[in-house]
């Protein structure tokens, strides 16, 4: 096994490094990577998902490739502009409701990415559950008149209950990702009607034969994104991707970029706004390998999930 520690490009849900074990096994390489704040008991269908990459390999895929979006993290009207421009993507998902911005600068933000799109492009947003329910009603109306139109709204709120509520106030889709953690919530999301879309991870989800499983149960549209791993974990999330029979939207795949380089030599990175769909992981190099100290501390955390699968 390798442990790896990359530094990501932005501070990142109050973490500046990606760290994680990347497990190799008779079908490929697997990648273990519960964020710091997973307990050991979180982290269990992390495992699940690296162990079906190593041990079992992912179920065939109905496509050979998947269209990826690029995310625009809370930078200047001009840096979005920029950044929508240099991915090559037609979907763009921009970050709102960050502490560091307002609603105003929200609108201005998602107005450039518009600009960088053209009205064939598919503008997103992303408030990872900021707001209440009155303060999400205004904030959607107002982005969906700035971007000429939203293809959907993330997780507006933190509960089921707040996202139906939002769902009957607003023209634009909403789009259930926090919500959907665990096997049993995308039915509740479902059967709540607060959701029009799902958003899935491999990892969190259990691997690509549990998340295949939750998309059929939820019945709704699903998207599927990455925990920003690295390649390794990357190929997982896109083995999903292909083989869900449905595919309405761009995926939340393209993130190796916000990582500062990769453990394969060959990154997974968008070309002209698509990834590749592969029967396997790529191949880790040596590159990133962590301290002795942080690798001592990851084969400890990954002894104990052990214990507890
Ligand atoms: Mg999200």
């Amino acid at each position: 096994m390798k442990v790896y520690a990359i530094p990501l490009r932005n501070r990142f849900r109050g973490i500046t490094v990606r760290e994680g074990v990347l497990l190799p096994g008779p079908a490929g390489w697997g990648e273990f990577c519960p964020f710091a704040d997973y307990s050991d008991a979180e982290s269990v269908p992390w495992l699940h998902a690296a162990l079906e990459a190593s041990e079992t390999g992912w179920p065939a895929p109905v496509r050979d490739r998947v269209e990826v979006n690029t995310t625009v993290p809370v930078v200047t009207p001009e840096k979005a502009y920029e950044l929508v421009r240099a991915s090559g993507c037609r979907t763009a998902k921009v970050k709102v409701a960050d502490p560091r911005s307002t609603v105003a600068d929200d609108c201005e933000r998602v107005a450039a990415v518009r600009d960088a799109l053209g009205p064939s492009g598919a503008v997103r947003v992303d408030a990872n559950m900021a707001w209440d329910v009155d303060t999400a009603v205004r904030a959607i109306t107002d982005l969906d008149k700035a971007a000429g139109g939203l293809e959907y709204a993330e997780q507006p709120c933190p509960t089921i209950e707040d996202l139906a509520a939002v769902r009957r106030r607003v023209p634009v889709r909403i789009a259930a990702d926090e919500s959907i953690r665990r096997a049993e919530d995308p039915l509740k999301v479902a059967v709540a009607g607060a959701a029009d879309i799902a958003v899935l991870k491999v990892a969190p989800l259990g691997g690509v034969r549990r998340a295949l499983e939750v998309a059929e149960a939820c019945g709704l549209p699903c998207v599927v994104s990455s925990a920003v791993e690295t390649s390794v974990g990357l190929a997982a999330g896109l083995a999903l991707a292909g083989a869900l029979p449905e595919l309405e939207f761009a995926c939340g795949l393209g993130t190796i970029s916000l990582l500062e380089g990769d453990v394969c030599a060959a990154p997974l990175s968008p070309v002209d706004g698509y990834l590749p769909v592969l029967r396997e992981a790529p191949e880790p190099t040596d590159a990133y390998l962590a301290a002795p100290e942080v690798e001592a501390a990851w084969r400890d955390r990954l002894a104990r999930v052990h214990a507890l699968c």
